[in-house]
């Protein structure tokens, strides 16, 4: 069976040091010293600073509204986000379950990420923050979207759960907003079995979170604010060391299955238009056909012979009945409705890329019964 993606299991015999060392010093959660160790390489990795290791990406969004306060109602109405129907389900749903009423705003045709204008279309006097996806791994308009927000003073928290790793105009694509969290799912490109992380702007804001993770517990006998559990554990910062430590190749192994699927699929489907300057990550391989019915036997096709490639992002989530979403979101609609994403992952056999693009290109160009 060819997954869509399969978590990477770094070397065994390195994380068994790493458990070694749990063993011998008897710390296992609270901050220990491999979460620490983590949180300093990831900085220094992708060349942020103010970043906060979280037990998990959908925590890591609820957290940096928290800390920005975007969940205070307005005016004694609840407050609402302008974010896109085109991604996980997290990103709407940590909304809605912190009291945010997700407010959708349609995506770009090309690049597939919330497009600026439609943005502005949708403020109102109840908004309080836009909380826009770098979906794929793909950069939003950043510069559009930090002059709306700058005009109507709002917050921006970019969920950059795709974007590990990605540069924009030379430098991480995270400094963006006023927080960008990732996700460290065992299926992200980097990961830590479950895991998270917020890039905060301000050190001010990552002091808030800090405490926010540790039930707003500051010291042995103090507790001085509204708090959660959401910290990472030493077992799942030992998997990311390792992970880390094997980025490169993983990248790399990525890099070529890209190259060679969109050298094979050229001319017979549409590509995620990927934005200008931008060091792109490789994450996903998503692909567009011409027609739902053509998404769905492609789909049926290659559960044939064994590949799981799958719809996502599908359904757009102004469908979603308990989001209560108010408008039709008709670019969204249409690509999550055409959209098939290939397996990726840095081990997937070349015959089998070949395999599968075969499959995709003969099924694209047949016109429907
Ligand atoms: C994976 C993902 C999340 C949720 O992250 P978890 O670590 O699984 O909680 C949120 N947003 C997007 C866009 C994701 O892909």
């Amino acid at each position: 069976m060819i997954p869509v993606t399969k978590p990477y299991l770094p070397n065994r015999n390195k994380l068994n040091e790493y458990i070694d060392s749990i063993y011998e010093c008897h710390w296992l959660t609270n901050n220990g010293p491999l979460v620490q160790e983590l949180s300093r390489r990831l900085e220094e990795y992708l060349g942020v600073k103010n970043l906060l290791l979280v037990s998990n990406g959908t925590l890591a969004l609820q957290i940096a509204y928290r800390a920005l306060g975007i969940n205070e109602p307005v005016k004694g109405k609840q407050a609402e986000a302008i974010t896109t129907p085109f991604t996980f389900i997290a990103t709407a749903s940590s909304l809605k379950w912190d009291g945010i009423q997700p407010v959708f705003a349609d995506i770009d045709p090309q690049t597939w990420c919330l497009a600026p204008e439609n943005i502005k279309a949708a403020i109102t006097p109840q908004t309080r923050a836009i909380v826009p996806v770098h979906v794929f791994g793909n950069a939003c308009d950043v510069e559009a979207i930090d002059t709306v927000a700058q005009k109507h003073k709002l917050k921006v928290i970019y969920d950059a759960s795709h974007a590990f790793g990605v540069n924009y105009k030379g430098k991480s694509l995270l400094e963006h907003g006023d927080a960008s969290t990732l996700s460290f799912h065992a299926t992200k490109l980097f990961h830590t079995g479950e895991g998270g992380a917020i890039v905060f702007k301000r050190k001010e804001d990552l002091d808030r979170a800090k405490k926010m993770i540790n039930f707003g517990i500051t010291g042995p006998e103090t507790i001085e604010e509204l708090g959660i559990n959401a910290k990472m554990n030493e077992l799942q910062a030992a998997m990311g060391l390792c992970v880390l430590d094997e980025m490169e190749g993983n990248m790399n192994a990525r890099a070529e299955i890209w190259a060679n699927y969109e050298r094979k699929l050229a001319g017979s489907v549409q590509f995620q238009k990927i934005s200008e300057n931008i060091s792109y990550n490789s994450a996903y391989f998503p692909v567009v056909l011409d027609t739902e019915q053509k998404a769905i036997e492609i789909e049926k096709k290659l559960k044939e012979i064994g590949v799981w490639a799958r719809r996502y992002f599908y359904p757009s989530l102004e469908t979603v009945r308990f989001l209560n979403g108010q408008n039709q979101q008709p670019v969204s609609h249409d690509i999550a409705s055409r959209i098939l994403c290939l397996p990726i992952y840095c081990t997937l056999a070349i015959s089998d890329q070949d395999k599968i693009s075969k499959i995709v290109k003969e099924q694209s160009v047949k016109t429907s019964e």
